[in-house]
């Protein structure tokens, strides 16, 4: 049986599948929604799927999905610790920049994703998932690595691991920012043990007893 929150996900999903708002459904091999556990404390947004994602249906599973991949091992999380998706759900054609338009169609869906999974931290994989969850904080260059706080989230910039593929030196600057990242899960995680502590709840992983998903119908998608 799902959780809420898992079933509030894969209600999202089944939209993002079927979904034509933008024109990018029309060479589409198909949509990808995103992929990762409900309970992730982490989430990953690039920019969007690319030729082998539109074939598999899987973000981040190139060869930017295997500097990802190794990345998140360096600092000992797993794919199956952090949720993975993209500002563009489905590949712009050419692999190509998506448009603002594109951009705001497909808004409501990562709006949501965040909404459910609730991550303690965000790692904003490039400088279109940065203008897109951070707008007029600045460019990549100068927030790579820090630590961005917004209510009660983190939020931090890094690189898109494709840039490093092309620049091996931005392969360096992606380890030691990924370093700092594991820095920032630790703190958040003492801080959420210490929240529930304070207010008698257990400590789980994943979402606090108070922090309930939204219900099937009050997922806001458009
Ligand atoms: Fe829909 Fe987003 Fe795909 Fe556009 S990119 S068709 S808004 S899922």
């Amino acid at each position: 049986m799902l959780s809420g929150a898992e079933d509030a996900l894969a209600v999202v999903h089944e939209h993002i599948l079927v979904c034509t708002a933008c024109p990018l459904h029309v060479r589409r091999t198909q949509a990808v929604p995103g992929t990762g556990p409900a309970t992730a404390r982490i989430m990953a947004v690039g920019e969007g799927p690319g030729e082998t994602e539109d074939r598999l249906g899987k973000p981040f599973v190139g060869a930017a999905g295997n500097v990802l991949t190794r990345l998140l091992g360096s600092i000992g999380l797993s794919r199956d610790d952090i949720y993975i998706t993209n500002v563009v759900k489905c590949r712009p054609p050419g692999n190509r920049d998506p448009e603002p338009a594109e951009m705001e169609s497909c808004s409501g869906f990562l709006d949501a994703q965040i909404e459910i999974i609730r991550p303690d931290v965000i790692l904003i994989l490039g400088r279109h998932a940065l203008a897109r969850l951070l707008p007029g904080a600045g460019g990549i260059s100068g927030l790579h690595g820090r630590r961005v706080v917004r209510g009660e989230r983190i939020y931090v910039p890094l690189y898109h691991p494709a840039a490093a593929l092309y620049q091996a030196s931005l392969m360096r600057t992606l380890e030691e920012d990924m370093l700092r990242v594991r820095q920032y899960l630790d703190e958040a995680e003492t801080r959420r043990h210490d929240a529930q502590a304070a207010t008698g709840s257990a400590a789980a992983p994943g979402r606090s007893q108070q922090e309930e998903p939204p219900a099937r119908d009050q997922l806001d998608l458009f």
